[in-house]
């Protein structure tokens, strides 16, 4: 599951296409460069041209780099069997598609080149079509790969998403919890835990069909993303549960927190296909201290649940603080 915070609490969808369509040109030589660029543009190619090898390495170097690269043998700099084997040094990068060009001609060049990570090679001079055919094999390497890694990214998006409202789906809420009562014992940086729960939900089922509780639960997704911070994480819990995990948040900014929450969902009717409803949710929270004592998220989880429990038996469209955050704030805080 990705850690970064902009997929935190948002409702995120898969990251889209790459652009496999620039390419790097490194020579040495001016007119080459040119002639190879003007070539390349004809084709509906971006180019991006350098003439040593340094710029060329400090080009592909960056995570946004061109996916395929044309390189000069012998340049000033780096060469560019040097800068193949750097590219594939990189780590966590995604592929390059390297094509060397070179005027040796002799086997064991080749094979040196290719050893070192060149995907392809040219030998100078060489013909337009033959330029052309080489460049298209490696497109459509690259696109393949391009397909390959958005497919990935959906499979992975699909098994940690939940596919009604978007949210963090039970697993993956409950990895996050997990992870971040092990960061909140190991860095004493407070952790608070909100778990909500729509009130009378069945009701609103029987009454109005389950396609109009489904468009609820997505709204309440919705408000509660929009009520907090953009790196909380909200997760559907289970069929109208929720569970909100906001890490380095004090007592006082989760209570306001989970009141901001509550007001959301019951200070504005969700408009349905046909009519207006209005909702209400209970909350029961819970603020883990630094040097709490606790044993594990499981009882992090217990000591929330007891607190929902409360707020739905005094009277719902409530907060309630778990019994270990109330004794915590007659202490330190
Ligand atoms: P309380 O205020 O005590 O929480 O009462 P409640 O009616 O909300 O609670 P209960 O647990 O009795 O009912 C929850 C209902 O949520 C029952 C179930 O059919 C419904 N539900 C669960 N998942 C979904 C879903 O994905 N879509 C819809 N429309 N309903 C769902
Ligand atoms: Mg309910
Ligand atoms: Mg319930």
């Amino acid at each position: 599951m990705s850690n970064d915070p902009q997929f935190a609490s948002s409702l995120s969808l898969p990251p889209t296409s790459r652009d496999t369509s620039t390419i790097l040109v490194a020579d040495d030589d001016p007119i080459f460069r040119r002639v190879l660029k003007s070539w390349l543009e004809k084709w509906k190619y971006s180019v991006v041209a350098v003439e040593n090898g340094t710029d060329a390495w400090t080009v592909l170097r960056a995570e946004n780099a061109p996916q395929m690269a044309i390189l000069d043998w012998m340049m000033p700099g780096m060469d560019g069997v040097e800068i193949c084997r750097k590219i594939r040094n990189l780590q966590h990068s995604r592929y390059r598609y390297v094509v060397l060009i070179t005027a040796k001609d002799e086997k064991q060049d080749v094979v040196a080149g290719l050893n070192a990570g060149a995907d392809d090679y040219l030998t100078k001079p060489f013909d337009v079509d033959e330029l052309r055919a080489r460049v298209r094999a490696g497109s459509r390497i690259l696109q393949l790969q391009d397909a390959l890694l958005s497919a990935q990214d959906k499979l992975q998006f699909e098994a940690s998403h939940d596919a009604l409202t978007g949210l963090w789906n039970r697993a993956a809420i409950l990895d996050t919890v997990q992870r971040e009562t092990a960061r909140h014992q190991r860095t004493a940086s407070p952790l608070g835990i909100i778990m909500a729960d729509v009130d009378h939900f069945k009701k609103i089922n029987d009454s109005h069909g389950h396609l109009t509780g489904d468009i609820i639960l997505r709204e309440v997704a919705q408000r509660m993303v929009a009520s907090v911070r953009n790196y909380d994480f909200v997760g559907r819990y289970g069929g109208e549960e929720f569970l909100i995990v906001l890490p380095h948040c004090g007592l006082e900014d989760l209570v306001a927190g989970a009141e901001r929450i509550r007001l959301s969902i019951s200070e504005n009717p969700v408009q349905s296909e046909t009519e207006e409803l209005s909702i209400s949710a209970s909350f029961g929270v819970l603020s883990a201290k630094p040097g709490a004592d606790f044993t594990g998220y499981e009882s992090l989880l217990q000591l929330a649940d007891a607190a929902l429990y409360r707020a739905k038996a005094n009277g719902r469209n409530r907060v309630e603080m778990a019994a270990n955050s109330l004794a915590a704030t007659s202490g330190a805080d």
